[in-house]
């Protein structure tokens, strides 16, 4: 009898929702109470230190030392006030989340007592030594220092106790070893680029900021049932378990009446995310039951994606809090919709213009065409390398199936959208009349007609959508970090744009005026990037022999897409926007290679561990009982009598010794190809070897073993089926 499993379920059962204590100020006021924000600077640093900061923040200044010895000072003297005792560089090193080494503030006083001190040099830069995080071999073991370096840009902030101060990973030689070094010059190649192309219209223009909206989507499990199911436990998704008679096919959770347990969790995080500074605003059911969403509101891209590490972080400590654990893996649940991580992006200048929304006047218009068909551009010439940059073992599950975006990269515009771009395509210079904007003022531009953009027809399987303001590239992974997607798109534009200005100003040299030469230059490239464009069904066969014509990226074996990261054209943008160097992006390969090789490998092993030790014993003990049954009757019965009246449990005790045969089988295979493939050298032909052989065989195994769980007795199975682990809460 399964006692664990019947004892966790109807634990879960009981399970009343944690009562919250509701702050008693409003969120305006909690707001930002564990951030060193700008208030904060205002209030505990001297002026001409605070101005020196705000410098360094807004306009990249470097900061002198005499400066970061008396910031250091007031943030210790204000971290101190709120209870931390500690402080830590918060990095994100080339695994999933972050990492952090907690010091205490005291110092030695010289009197034999301690007193708390924090220096500017701890601020803003440390050794960790750390030369166990993933380098891909930058730093061999007689070079293993690498070290953190504070990113003013982001502030600090408390954990419990601790002070946490974002800070940058690299290589005592330089190379970055982390996702935010990279990321910050992405989004300043972006600046740079977009800000020229910007002065065409606006020669005010001095910074354009990129934003990042994500939208989390996640899985909440009781903690019982979670500890019942190893593969959850060590790989984050279930590696069996048969569908649920009832899953999302009455399409009754989306959007549906929030649990009360699972409510009290939410506003638990709510109230510590923004207490955090983290602006969190929208919650609803997902697609599927026990999923969720979370989003705040946009933020400047490198901000955003350190509240989105931060809250991933948050969610796996409150929900335990909750009887909870968050599942952030793409694809927990087999047969269901998986978790994806929405990256809103846009561009926006500093005079306060969305640079992706459209405007009032044909130039604003002609602006924001400037920016989509750039963006469109890029994504098109990239369209591999930014599958590449949101591809891992995990969200491979994912893409292409159950409401998730395909494996192929294509660009979601609208009726409307698409209305304009064919229509500047098909329009010619010498069809001018002059059009007079809303002002009286006299614009050569006719073929910008006022826009107006509504974001009403939305195409769910669309990896990257335009959605009245902005994109939404939705392939992004639940687990991943944002950056990664973050650091592709953002110097892919950037690269673009780069090229746009070039072009443009080629043909303002030949003597064409601005907007002409702007208009030929977008007619080209509307004609050049239209294979990116697609607003059809994404899941259809067609689409996928459509896109191979149209020559788009359509591998879907993840280790191969990974290659796209060193193909010559990736290399130079990348090395041409100054964002990372052949070096890196090849020692970044050999991380990604490996982690991906890491994966498979702890599935492969957890369930040959399932297989031995939970499935083949449950299976042979329901089948003795089976085989004892089919004695008894023949002592009961004529023999011919009970041969008929055990035909069904004679069937079943076969069925289970073929699937067990057919099981072992199939460990043993795979045991074996494991062996083969860990003696393979090269880590990108291992990963490869992991992909084509290992993988396949893991969902061999589970079609018997799910078989096996329909037909063994519901007392006797050990492990919490999907109807528990997706319906109790
Ligand atoms: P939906 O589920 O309809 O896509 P949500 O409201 O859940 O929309 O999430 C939209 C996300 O997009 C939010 O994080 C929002 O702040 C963000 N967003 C809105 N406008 C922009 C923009 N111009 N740039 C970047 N992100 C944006
Ligand atoms: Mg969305």
């Amino acid at each position: 009898m399964s006692t664990l499993r019947f004892r966790v379920v109807e634990e879960a059962f009981k399970k009343k929702p944690v009562d919250v204590p509701v702050p008693s100020e409003l969120p305006s006021e909690y707001f930002g109470k564990y951030v060193f924000n700008q208030e904060k600077m205002r209030q505990y640093l001297p002026t001409e230190a605070y101005t020196h900061l705000m410098n360094a923040i807004c306009n990249g200044a470097p900061l002198e030392r005499s400066m970061a010895d008396r910031i250091a000072e007031g943030m210790k003297t204000w971290a101190v006030e709120m209870g931390a005792t500690h402080y830590t560089h918060w990095f994100a090193p080339l695994t999933e989340g972050t990492a952090e080494k907690h010091d205490s503030f005291i110092e030695h006083d010289g009197r034999g007592g301690v007193i708390q001190e924090f220096s500017g040099k701890l601020l803003v830069q440390q050794e960790p030594d750390a030369s166990s995080f993933p380098n891909g071999g930058i730093r061999n073991t007689f070079e293993a220092r690498g070290y953190s370096a504070w990113d003013p840009s982001s502030p600090a902030f408390i954990v419990d106790d601790t002070l946490c101060i974002p800070t940058i990973f690299i290589a005592y030689t330089g190379e970055s070893l982390d996702y935010k070094a990279p990321l910050l010059k992405a989004l300043r190649a972006v600046d740079k680029a977009a800000v020229e192309v910007c002065r065409y219209f606006n020669p005010d223009v001095k910074k354009v900021i990129a934003y990042l909206g994500w939208e989390q989507e996640y899985f909440l499990v009781d903690e019982g049932l979670y500890a019942a199911r190893p593969d959850l436990l060590l790989t984050g998704r279930t590696l069996m378990g048969h569908e649920s008679s009832k899953n999302q096919q009455l399409e009754d959770h989306y959007f549906g009446a929030i649990p009360t347990r699972v409510a009290a969790f939410m506003k638990d995080l709510e109230i510590e995310a923004l207490k955090l500074g983290i602006p969190v605003k929208t919650r609803h059911n997902e697609v599927a039951p026990n999923q969720f969403e979370l989003a705040p509101i946009y933020e400047e891209c490198n901000l955003a994606n350190d509240h989105n590490l931060l809250i991933m972080s948050l969610m796996r400590k409150l929900a335990r809090n909750h009887g909870f654990r968050v599942l952030l893996h793409e694809k927990p649940f087999k047969g269901v919709n998986g978790s994806g991580k929405h990256n809103n992006w846009s561009l926006g200048t500093d005079t306060g213009i969305l640079l992706m929304a459209p405007g009032k006047t044909p130039t604003d218009n002609l602006r924001f065409i400037t920016f989509v068909v750039n963006t469109l551009m890029a994504v098109y010439k990239h369209n591999g390398l930014l599958k590449a940059s949101i591809s891992s073992a995990t969200n491979a599950h994912r893409l292409g199936a159950n409401e998730a975006p395909p494996a192929i990269i294509s660009s979601f515009l609208g009726t409307q959208l698409s209305n304009v771009l064919a229509h500047i395509e098909e329009s010619d210079d010498n069809d001018f009349s002059a059009l007079s904007g809303k002002h009286g003022m006299k614009v050569d531009i006719p073929q910008i007609p006022e826009l107006l953009i509504d974001n009403t027809d939305r195409n769910r399987t669309s990896p990257f959508a335009f959605t009245g303001n902005r994109f939404e590239f939705r392939a992004v992974g639940s687990e991943a970090n944002c950056a990664s997607a973050m650091i592709a798109l953002n110097t892919a534009v950037a690269h673009q744009l780069t090229q746009f200005k070039k072009d443009v100003d080629a043909l303002i040299a030949e003597g064409l005026s601005l907007h002409i030469a702007i208009l030929h230059v977008l007619r080209r490239y509307i004609k050049e990037c239209k294979p990116i464009h697609f607003d059809g069904n994404g899941y259809s066969d067609e689409w996928k022999a459509e896109a191979a014509r149209r020559g788009l990226d359509c591998e879907t074996s993840v280790p191969l897409i990974f290659d796209n990261y060193l193909k010559e054209s990736s290399v130079k943008m990348f090395e041409e926007m100054g964002v990372m160097n052949r070096k890196e992006l090849e020692a970044r390969n050999e991380v990604k290679w490996e982690t991906y090789t890491k994966k498979i490998q702890i599935e492969a092993r957890v369930l040959g561990d399932l297989v031995m030790n939970h499935i083949i014993p449950v299976a042979t003990a329901y089948q003795s009982t089976l085989i004892d049954n089919v004695y008894k009757m023949r002592d009961l019965f004529p023999a011919e009598k009970a041969a008929r009246l055990s035909a069904k449990n004679l069937e079943i005790i076969e069925d289970i010794a073929e699937r067990e045969i057919a099981i072992k089988a199939k460990v043993d295979e795979l045991v074996e190809a494991r062996k083969v493939a860990n003696r393979i050298a090269d880590i990108r032909e291992k990963a490869i070897a992991y992909h084509d052989i290992i993988a396949p065989k893991l969902d061999e195994i589970r079609y018997h073993i799910d078989k096996l769980e329909l037909s063994v007795d519901d007392r006797l199975w050990t492990l919490p089926k999907y109807r528990e682990l997706l319906f109790v809460r």
